[in-house]
């Protein structure tokens, strides 16, 4: 199934994006394996998206609240650490 980037409006495979998740308990995370619960937005994996939607904070938009500057640090590291596995970045849950 594809996902629109919310950055640049694309639609992708879900191979090809990382997800932002909002938690039950109202916190942000990202999800590198797409497999939480919760609302997600979709960036896609590139240097590209992932600097742009920190520049415009599109994930403010995208949720209508602050998410704060933690979550976009962690999706620019995600990607220059991209492909070590998730259970790698010291993922929680
Ligand atoms: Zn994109």
């Amino acid at each position: 199934m594809e996902r629109r980037c919310i950055y640049c409006g694309q639609l992708k495979p879900k191979s090809g994006l990382i997800r932002v998740a909002r938690l039950s308990n109202g916190e942000f995370e990202v999800d590198l394996d797409l497999s939480k619960r919760g609302r997600g937005a979709y960036i896609c994996k590139t240097m590209e998206c992932l600097a742009g939607i920190k520049k415009k904070r599109s994930l403010d938009r995208s949720f209508r609240t602050n998410v704060g500057t933690d979550i976009y640090s962690e999706l620019e590291a995600s990607l220059t650490e991209y492909p070590k596995p998730p259970a790698m970045l010291g993922g929680m849950e």
